[in-house]
């Protein structure tokens, strides 16, 4: 159960106040209606009617993926296999009973369409698509909580702008290396020619599995044309960290993805036998390598970013030798691009002084960056209202690892995240979990959130 400091949510009331069953039939929970996000403010607008919201289907569909495609070691939903197809043919399905017109674009990516008053367009996003032995929640809690909305909102009749939910195609990139590969083809930042050698590990190249699924990698930038009436574009994920659950909080907006800067440092010294050369008299690339590697745990806390070395390759590599040449990576994130810069500046210093200490030199070369992608300043104000309305207390957040969600942002579309808290901070693990009662929490609150951001929607149109 629940720990102290945020409500555990009651059982849903049935339309006569009574609690009703989860998990047949169809609980009624008491919803709120308000126009736009100053709704809030002027609780006369309000309007108190019932809902079909049913976050406890939710739950049981989010099982019964799991067990249609997981086994004893975790979800294996791999973008462009025989499974994943099949997740998709399930989730098919499941729109089929929606008054939806349901296509898969060019990128790969699996849209369900409802037609609203409007043609401008609320997007709601997520991705079936699991990293192999992967947890049950990772993506496709966002895709099913995003179609229980979409029921929500389709059970009350045409709705006043045109309501979208995507599956993203292959956000992992668990198979190929390239993760955000249907998301950056919507966003138009995805360049084919890029992408078109990567092969898998059974020498499958990209461009065939693609085929396999219907897929024209040459063709995937034209899924673009579906940015047309987007308006704004909402995601709810796992945090796949430890801040909420240690904060004691179920759910947080997330206010934007982190800058990254990846780069490969060279340490260049002298390969030695490591018995007749005297320790003063070394060039000890393995040395000046170890000492970044401590360093930059101290520049991640000044700035308050994250730093990692992740890789270390060590030349000739065997125990009678002194390292000739120490190769690591860095990974360096912050929310806020200056900070980032900085961080990078004083890890290049850094690796420059401890090289001229060990008698090596040092070379740098890019691997990939990106820069901070801050989310919707009114989506952000309109998350943190949604989460406040289920669950009392709501935490701004920034998100460290990359979303479909930062892709969409990039393509200028109103963009914002809610987290849901993570037990442990683990993911990409089959001990991937969150408590059942915060699952439900993050179907209610993007619900409410979808609303807010309709009547936002709406009220930006321009007139008629
Ligand atoms: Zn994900």
């Amino acid at each position: 159960m629940g720990k102290p400091g945020f409500p555990i949510p009651q059982p849903p009331l049935g339309a006569a106040g009574t609690p009703h069953r989860q998990g047949d039939g169809e609980p009624r929970v008491p919803h709120i209606f308000t126009s736009g996000c100053q709704a809030a403010t002027e609780p006369k607008a309000q309007i108190m009617t019932t809902s079909t919201l049913n976050p406890a289907r939710t739950l049981a569909e989010l099982k019964e993926l799991r067990a249609l495609t997981g086994n004893a070691d975790g979800a294996q939903r791999v973008a462009w296999t025989d499974t994943w197809a099949r997740a998709r043919a399930w989730y098919r399905e499941k729109l089929a009973a929606l008054p939806v017109s349901v296509e898969t674009d060019e990128g790969g990516n699996l849209w369900a369409t409802l037609r609203g008053a409007s043609e401008r367009a609320l997007l709601i996003g997520g991705h079936l698509d699991s990293v192999p032995n992967g947890g049950w929640l990772d993506g496709c809690l966002n895709v099913l909580a995003g179609l229980e909305v979409l029921r929500r909102i389709a059970a009350e009749g045409t709705p006043p702008v045109t309501v979208r939910l995507v599956d993203w195609a292959d956000e992992e990139g668990a198979r190929f290396g390239r993760s955000l590969l249907g998301s950056s083809a919507f966003s138009g930042t995805l360049d084919p020619a890029t992408v078109a050698d990567l092969r898998d590990r059974d020498g499958i190249t990209l461009p065939e599995a693609l085929a396999a699924h219907g897929v024209a990698l040459e063709r995937m930038p034209d899924a673009r044309r579906q940015q047309a009436n987007a308006a704004a574009y909402l995601e709810l994920h796992i945090e796949q960290g430890p801040v909420l659950e240690d904060l004691g909080l179920p759910l947080g907006v997330v206010i934007g993805t982190f800058g990254v800067e990846r780069h490969r440092i060279t340490f260049t010294g002298q390969a030695a036998h490591a018995g007749s050369t005297p320790m003063d008299r070394r060039r000890d690339a393995f040395a000046a390598a170890a000492k970044l590697g401590l360093e930059i745990r101290g520049i991640a806390r000044r700035h308050g970013g994250v730093c990692t070395v992740g890789s270390c390759i060590t030349r000739p590599g065997i125990v009678t030798a002194v390292v000739g040449e120490c190769i690591v990576t860095l990974d360096q994130r912050h929310m806020d691009a200056e900070a980032l810069v900085a961080m990078l500046q004083e890890a290049r210093e850094a690796a420059g002084r401890f090289a001229a200490e060990e008698g090596c030199t040092v070379t740098w070369e890019p691997i990939w960056r990106i820069d901070p992608i801050p989310f919707h300043p009114e989506l952000i104000a309109m998350g943190e209202a949604a989460i406040r309305e289920v669950a009392g207390t709501a935490h701004r957040l920034p998100s460290g690892p990359l979303h479909d969600a930062a892709e969409v942002a990039r393509a200028g579309i109103p963009t914002v995240m809610l987290f849901v808290q993570s037990l442990r901070g683990i993911s990409h693990n089959k001990i991937e979990d969150t408590l059942e009662e915060h699952i439900i929490l993050s179907v209610q609150a993007l619900d409410r959130l979808a609303d807010r951001a309709i009547a936002w929607i709406q009220g930006a149109a321009p007139a008629q």
